[in-house]
């Protein structure tokens, strides 16, 4: 499979990141704005859920290291080192391990 963006990683990224808002913001809406029960409040919830599953979805396609390969799923959105091979995510240069 070849990838046809310069970064897929950072295109997951920010798939990733839409989702989330969305279903948080659907979530806060469907808590707050509407009665449980009501047609709206399962709309809502229901499209938390799908952004949700999207959201999964996205980070298990398109949030792995361009390099070498690995699933970044844990951290996904804060993360710009491959832990793996110590490559930046981005630009692709080797990167020194940090101490910490
Ligand atoms: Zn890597």
């Amino acid at each position: 499979m070849k990838a046809r963006y310069e970064s897929s990683f950072e295109r997951g990224q920010y798939l990733v990141r839409y989702c989330m808002v969305g279903a948080i913001a659907c979530g806060v809406c469907a808590l707050f704005f509407t009665q449980t029960g009501t047609p709206a409040n399962m709309v809502l919830i229901f499209l938390s859920m799908a952004l949700l599953i999207g959201m999964i979805v996205c980070a298990w396609k398109l949030c792995r290291c361009p390099y070498c390969g690995r699933r970044i799923i844990a951290g996904a959105l804060a993360v710009t080192v491959c832990p793996a091979c110590s490559r930046d995510l981005r630009s692709g240069k080797k990167v020194k391990k940090s101490r910490r």
